[in-house]
């Protein structure tokens, strides 16, 4: 496929964006004019979803074109409300893309899961629990695998097993891990049942192998998967020269420089780390969202593993190496994402979001979802350390005062650039810059 079709894609209508889909075979002709009918999810459907519902809640879907990892290019959708994450996607996805790329690898894909069962505060105990565990890991697998048969036909099934010990406050708290290979699931309902399974078992059979006096040692806590997934990681690196992030008046050298300061600070100050890893969200919850998948287990994830060490730290590290004049990135987090299960297969945009990538694995969507995260990083890194980041957010956010007092059509573009030139972007000089335009047009 050329590149040259996406040219001037912003700049196009909705029906020629359409078009330009429809033309390259990445959407069906059906399938573009259920978009021109703003078809989506039916109110029957979103009755069936989720509880008391009223209506549906509409958010933009918008394209990061052309996103190069492992050397293979990307159609990438992304739904957000937030103006600017979609643009600053495509303007550092390309800085990168129209190089070397983004490398991306998946570190581990498995998912974890505890039992968790109460007992006594007591050293004695947690040695004999912790000596059960490891005794009996191939038995606790077996329940798991029973329990929920369907994930070994995938080629899928639980792998893992291990115990830790928890004392607070005079009880003490016996835990089992289970790491589960999901397949191309994310594989919370499938997990839970097997915790689940495992967790009556394991209770019984402990308090038959440790209780004395018939008293039973332990109580069911709980089960359920974590979301603290640090078994399913996925790691993404770029490479970009310098010269590539120069900005009117500053050197690429010294931006790229910038960065790599910025991305140091996020590494000791947490209220810059949160605000890093915010940036860094804004494209991946944008994806995550668009492809159906669980966003708030996703973001749980991120900043669980942002604070792995102790301390909460920014996810994606920036260095510059000045003899080589190279801003070097890399991005390692969880992304717990599949490509079935849960709403993926109902939601009728989550199924346009698999067409548009051209229906990954769910290795590769993590891949694809994390280049979108370090991109998403370096576009505000990049605004950050040079012009800040108020210029290009207020020109988008123009729009949206613009379309708040009632702007229509021609007018919302119109009135954006007026507010834009102005000294107050907000509502009341909207209105009056509004009043204006439209008592300019009846005069003409
Ligand atoms: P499902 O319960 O829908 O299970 C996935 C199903 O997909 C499998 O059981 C299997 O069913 C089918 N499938 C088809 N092909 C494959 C394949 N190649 N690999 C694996 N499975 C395949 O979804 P999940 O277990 O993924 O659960 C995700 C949902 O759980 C999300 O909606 C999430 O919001 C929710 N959730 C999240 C929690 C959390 O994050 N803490 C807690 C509880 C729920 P079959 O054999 O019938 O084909």
């Amino acid at each position: 496929m050329s590149k040259k079709i996406w040219r001037h894609f912003h700049k196009k209508t909705l029906a020629e964006r359409w078009q330009v889909l429809e033309e390259a075979g990445i959407l069906a002709a059906e399938t573009c004019q259920s978009l021109a009918e703003g078809e989506g999810m039916s109110l029957e459907m979103a009755d069936q979803m989720i509880e008391n519902v009223i209506t549906t809640y509409q958010i933009p879907m918008g394209l990061s074109l052309n996103l190069k990892v492992n050397d293979k290019a990307y159609i990438v959708p992304m739904v957000t409300e937030e103006p600017s994450v979609v643009a600053a996607s495509n303007f550092a996805g390309q800085i990168v893309s129209v190089g070397s790329g983004f490398q991306a690898e998946v570190i581990s894909r498995l998912m974890t899961g505890q039992v968790c069962l109460t007992g006594p505060d007591d050293p004695n105990t947690q040695k004999a629990f912790a000596d059960w565990v490891s005794k009996h890991q191939e038995t606790i697998l077996e329940w798991a695998r029973t329990a929920y048969p369907a994930i070994l036909k995938y080629g899928g099934g639980p792998r893992a097993v291990r115990s830790a010990y928890y004392s607070y406050q005079e009880r003490g708290f016996y835990l089992i891990y289970l790491d589960v290979d999901t397949q191309e699931a994310m594989g919370a309902n499938m997990m839970n049942t097997m915790l689940e399974a495992v967790k009556e078992q394991s209770c019984l059979a402990l308090n038959q192998a440790l209780a004395e006096d018939d008293k039973p040692l332990f109580d069911p806590l709980m089960a359920i998967l974590s979301n603290h997934a640090d078994q399913c990681l996925v790691r993404v690196q770029c490479d970009i020269p310098a010269r590539k992030l120069s900005r009117p008046g500053l050197a690429g050298s010294l931006v790229a420089q910038r960065i790599a300061y910025a991305s140091d600070l996020a590494q000791v100050d947490a209220y810059r780390a949160a605000t890093h890893n915010k940036g860094i969200m804004n494209g991946i919850d944008a994806v995550v969202l668009a492809t159906g998948n669980d966003w708030r287990a996703i973001e749980a994830g991120a900043h669980s593993y942002a604070v792995k060490d102790g301390a909460y730290r920014g996810l994606a590290i920036w260095t510059y190496d000045e003899n080589n004049e190279r801003l070097k990135g890399e991005l390692c987090l969880p992304l717990a994402v599949g490509t079935v299960g849960g709403s993926i297969g109902i939601h009728p945009q989550a199924k346009l979001s698999q067409d548009l990538l051209g229906h990954l694995p769910a290795q590769e969507l993590m891949q694809v979802i994390a280049a979108i995260g370090l991109a998403q990083n370096l576009a505000a890194l990049r605004a950050l350390v040079s012009e800040g980041i108020q210029s290009g957010h207020m020109a988008l956010h123009a729009r949206s005062v613009a379309i708040q007092v009632g702007a229509e059509g021609e007018e919302v573009a119109q009135l954006a650039k007026a507010l834009a030139e102005s000294t107050n972007i907000n509502q009341e000089t909207a209105r009056d810059l509004l009043a204006d335009l439209r008592q300019n047009k009846t005069d003409e």
